[in-house]
């Protein structure tokens, strides 16, 4: 087992190019052929992370803040970032960061906190957009079905809750096969009409590849004609930040103290009650206000976030309750999910948990 079997098994849970654009996820230091010893999770890395790794002989640290995050220019050791990279790469330990790709996606940060919540109906507050693509292929009619069946397997045609989605039209293809040929069908310099069918489906730019792959590999002709193209709706199976409902109404103070409760925090940030049931509960952990907007438009009664500044309180107009609940505290469970999703992947290698407590920010 290879560090790379690891990463790229994270990136099935949490693909790459659900990241946002500002973001540093992916294998950040570290040899992806070099044999897995073990691994620590953690949401934060330190100096002290690295050391706790090196101390127990695992040599792939996986996180969810990017230990390199703005560029690195000089690496002399003068802050804690260009001393953990100094160290890990001194004792040959991989570092991984999973971040707003994590966040981003069904069963990732914000699922757990909304599960933590115990909300139902879940639902991206913001869904990703630019994520998916129509792949449209044309195929004989006699093995459409075959072909269509292995896009689907490969995971093509999901539009919400519903998959084995497509639209078939049938129609001529036509084609002249030329020298070094060696037509499926019609013969070798001649004009040639085959009946086809065509076939779309829509595919998250996440899996396109392998959709591709096995389509040309269940496509009886030697040249496939396919054709992929950008559309402009959003994927409702990824993005930031989630919205869902209690399943009974909670009287505004009551449902902040048993977020508090939950969330084991000593003291909550919030705006003026507004003297009603609190049903919607929009949430984004870590720096999410961002969508307090969207939460608004939602028709969210709250929207439970961190890293809020004392004028984006104001942006609630009356209209919202806004909650700050800290970043560190948001996101606690986050190596939960890194932790019970490796355990069941790699389940004969060393997986632990940090036991060293990264939030900087202490509260009296
Ligand atoms: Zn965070």
């Amino acid at each position: 087992m290879i560090i790379s079997d690891v990463t790229a098994s994270l990136e099935q849970l949490a693909p790459l190019s659900y990241q946002e654009s500002y973001d540093n996820a992916g294998l950040l230091i570290g040899n992806p052929e070099n044999l897995l010893k073990g691994i620590l999770v953690t949401l934060d890395v330190t100096p002290e992370v690295i050391e706790e790794a090196h101390e127990k002989g695992l040599n792939l640290i996986v996180a969810h803040h990017p230990l390199i995050f703005n560029g690195v220019k000089k690496i002399t050791g003068k802050n804690y970032v260009e001393r953990a990279i100094i160290q890990a790469i001194k004792n040959d330990i991989a570092v991984y960061a999973a971040h707003t790709n994590l966040d981003n996606i069904e069963g990732g940060v914000n699922s757990r906190i909304g599960a933590l919540l115990n909300l139902t109906n879940l639902k991206f507050l913001q869904p990703l957009e630019g994520e998916l693509v129509k792949l449209v292929t044309f195929v004989p009619t006699n093995d459409a079905e075959r072909v269509r069946q292995v896009m689907f397997e490969a995971g093509a045609g999901h539009i919400g809750n519903y998959d084995y989605c497509s639209f078939n039209m049938n129609g001529d293809g036509t084609f002249r096969a030329g020298e070094g040929t060696n037509p499926y069908v019609g013969n070798k310099g001649e004009f040639h009409v085959e009946p086809e069918v065509r076939i779309e489906v829509v595919v998250p730019k996440s899996i396109i590849s392998r959709v591709i792959r096995e389509m040309i590999s269940s496509h009886p002709y030697e040249e496939v004609a396919y054709d992929i193209y950008p559309i402009l709706n959003s994927f409702s199976k990824a993005g930031s930040g989630m919205i869902g409902e209690l399943k009974e109404p909670m009287p505004e103070l009551d449902f902040l103290k048993s977020v508090k409760n939950i969330f084991n925090i000593q003291s909550v940030r919030h705006t003026n009650c507004l003297g009603k049931n609190i049903q919607k509960v929009a949430f984004c952990g870590g720096s999410g206000a961002f969508l307090i907007k969207q939460a608004i438009a939602a028709g969210a009664d709250i929207f439970i976030s961190s890293d809020i500044k004392y004028h984006q309180f104001f942006d609630a107009e009356n209209r919202i309750l806004i909650a700050d609940i800290g970043h560190f505290e948001s996101e606690q469970f986050t190596v939960d999910i890194f932790y019970e999703y490796l355990l069941k992947k790699f389940p004969k290698f060393a997986i632990l948990k940090s036991e060293i407590k990264t939030n900087p920010i202490n509260y009296i």
